[in-house]
């Protein structure tokens, strides 16, 4: 399974290196063989040692270039970048980004191998207009992006669900995986108030193949606990 930690705006890069070693320490005693990765913030990155990887949270679609407040590719690749999260929704909602957009970027590192977690999911308003109108809106997110590249990792996260403690139930989660699965036959992990108390449930469902945990990450412990729960399930 796959084991992801967005920590968004948070760890300065000393606090995130050190966050890397407790993980990697935890990770080697445990023998864990899920795969883990951790999105820290963009001046976090850094040449670390430990064998846990990292992906950039955004970059644009360019190698470099007359974009402020932007990161391209060679600031990536100071650092052996080939991993990246695109499409989270506070990107596409607080950030403004649109899917024409975050397709040109999808393409741009596609082509360039990059591992890439899009993120899909639906506003409160969509998830309450029923669920036509909701599956819907989710598949206008999947359009222009390329459901087959090997390299994809699609995270379904309900945006009313992140950083609020709201989760669908798990049935729900369950069953709008098993569509999303449809779509794609990428690993589809589930993300948006997966904490250490519901964790395990999530991980064990099917159509579930890991979790992208974003305020509950930032406790080391608590993240760790969830790489155990996902070990424990491995061939669920
Ligand atoms: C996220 O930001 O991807 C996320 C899932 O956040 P949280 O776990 O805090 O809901």
């Amino acid at each position: 399974m796959i084991i992801a930690a967005n920590l968004k705006t948070n760890f300065t890069r000393k606090e995130t290196n050190k966050y890397l070693e407790e993980l990697e320490s935890f990770v080697s005693s445990k023998n864990i063989t899920q795969e883990v990765l951790v999105f820290p913030a963009m001046s976090s990155l850094d040449d670390n040692d430990t064998s846990i990887v990292t992906g950039a949270q955004n970059a644009y679609a360019t190698k470099e270039g007359a974009f402020t407040g932007e990161i391209g590719l060679v600031h990536l690749e100071e650092f052996c970048i080939k991993t990246i999260l695109i499409g989270h929704s506070e990107r596409r909602h607080i950030l403004g980004e649109t899917q024409a957009e975050l397709v040109t970027k999808f393409n741009y590192y596609k082509d360039l191998g990059f591992k890439i977690v899009f993120c899909v999911g639906e506003p409160l308003e969509k998830r309450e207009a029923g669920k036509n109108e909701m599956m819907e809106y989710i598949s206008s997110q999947y359009k222009g992006i390329d459901t087959e590249y090997e390299n994809l990792i699609i995270a379904y996260e309900p945006v009313w669900a992140i950083g609020t403690g709201l989760t669908p139930t798990l049935q729900d989660i369950e069953e709008i995986h098993t569509e999303l699965k449809v779509k794609s036959s990428a690993p589809l992990l589930y993300g948006g108030s997966v904490k250490v108390t519901n964790a395990k449930e999530v991980l064990a469902l099917k159509n579930v193949d890991g979790i992208l945990v974003g305020s509950a990450a930032l406790y080391t412990e608590h993240f760790c606990s969830m790489i155990e729960y996902a070990q424990e399930l491995e061939g669920k």
